[in-house]
């Protein structure tokens, strides 16, 4: 579904990705794991086409998204993405910011946007928060409103930056489960996390991210037990 090939980004004289060739099936899930500076969140924003590459090709199923000439925000538009904090716009209600792209960029009617707004919502709990502003909820309901917020377009890849590295202990586990539970649906999903055990339970395959570099992927029960690479163990022994 997303393929990237040589990709290559630099910020001034620092090189930050050294050539990746990356593939994510249709309702694949894959976590992207390596240590602070190593590039995940680079990856993740330039394959979101947030931030322009220096080299290499990204497609989107057959059609090049790394082409210039691409309208970046039709592309976008197609990809749901959460960062590790301040997803939502403080000054909209919950249910606004859960139907904002429906409504501007998808021209969907308010009726129809919002009662599916109010659906999700309900799904995972929060319909009660739906008139309620961002800033009246805890952490952690503010990363699953952010989720539904990014599920809200139906994307076809779901982007999550460390979705859970700004909460509490006690807030994370609700916004995994809600994670899991899509996954579960059959959302394509690429996560950067420090969660390994996370990781290990949800995702298909976990892909080590070393230096720009991809030294080591596969699925999580080998990677995790017995990792092929020094350096993969080295840093998979940091947390056990
Ligand atoms: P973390 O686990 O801490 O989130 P990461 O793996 O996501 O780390 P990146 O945020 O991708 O790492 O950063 C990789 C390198 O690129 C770092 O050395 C960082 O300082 C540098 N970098 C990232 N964004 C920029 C930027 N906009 N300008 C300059 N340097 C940047
Ligand atoms: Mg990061």
């Amino acid at each position: 579904l997303l393929r990237a090939e040589g990709l290559r980004k630099s910020f001034g004289e620092r090189d930050v990705l050294n050539g990746i060739d990356l593939e994510l099936a249709q309702h694949e899930v894959v976590a992207l794991i390596g240590a602070s500076g190593s590039g995940k969140s680079t990856l993740l924003r330039c394959l979101n086409l947030l931030e322009p590459i220096d080299d290499g090709v990204i497609l989107l199923g057959d059609e090049d998204i790394s082409d210039p000439r691409i309208e970046a925000n039709a592309v976008r538009a197609r990809f749901g993405a959460v960062f590790q904090a301040y997803n939502l716009f403080p000054h909209l209600s919950v249910l606004d910011n859960v139907t904002l792209a429906s409504r501007v960029v998808r021209k969907e009617p308010r009726r129809a946007a919002e009662e599916r707004g109010i659906r999700l919502l309900e799904r995972v709990g929060l319909a009660d928060k739906a008139r309620e502003h961002p800033d009246r909820l805890s952490g952690g309901q503010q990363q699953r409103a952010a989720i539904v917020r990014a599920i809200a377009t139906d994307p076809e890849v779901l982007f999550l930056d460390e979705i859970t590295s700004a909460l509490d202990p006690e807030l994370v586990g609700e916004v995994l489960a809600l994670v899991r539970s899509l996954a579960e649906d059959g959302a394509t999903i690429l996560m950067a996390t420090h969660e390994m055990a996370f990781a290990r339970d949800v995702a298909h395959r976990v892909v080590f991210l070393d230096g720009g570099r991809i030294v080591e992927q596969g699925p999580p029960a080998e990677v995790f037990r017995a990792p092929r690479e020094d350096r993969t163990r080295a840093f998979l022994s940091r947390f056990t």
